[in-house]
């Protein structure tokens, strides 16, 4: 199991993570054309130029936002049970 963490104090809400996930452009045409999600049903998006998980069940570990990341807010647990 994944646990997808962010660090919001690091943040400063760029969105690249949002718009790099690809489980959010598969739900969200709008991700996977390069803007913001127009739905809640997206793992993750910026609100309040914050990024805030909506569905963190949803996320498949691929540390794709982890890479795109500019801050190192993203962090991945892997929870061995
Ligand atoms: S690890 Fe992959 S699937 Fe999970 S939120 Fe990041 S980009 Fe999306
Ligand atoms: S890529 Fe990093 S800084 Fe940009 S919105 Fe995502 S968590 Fe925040």
């Amino acid at each position: 199991m994944y646990e997808l963490i962010t660090h919001e104090e690091k943040c400063h809400g760029c969105g690249n993570c949002v718009v790099a996930c690809p489980v959010n452009a598969d739900i969200d045409p709008a991700v996977a054309g390069g803007k913001g999600p127009e739905t809640d049903e997206v793992i993750m998006r910026v609100e309040n130029g914050v990024v805030k998980i909506l569905n963190r069940d949803m996320c498949r570990g691929c540390g794709t936002c982890i890479e795109s990341c500019p801050v190192d807010a993203i962090e991945l647990k892997v929870n061995y049970r």
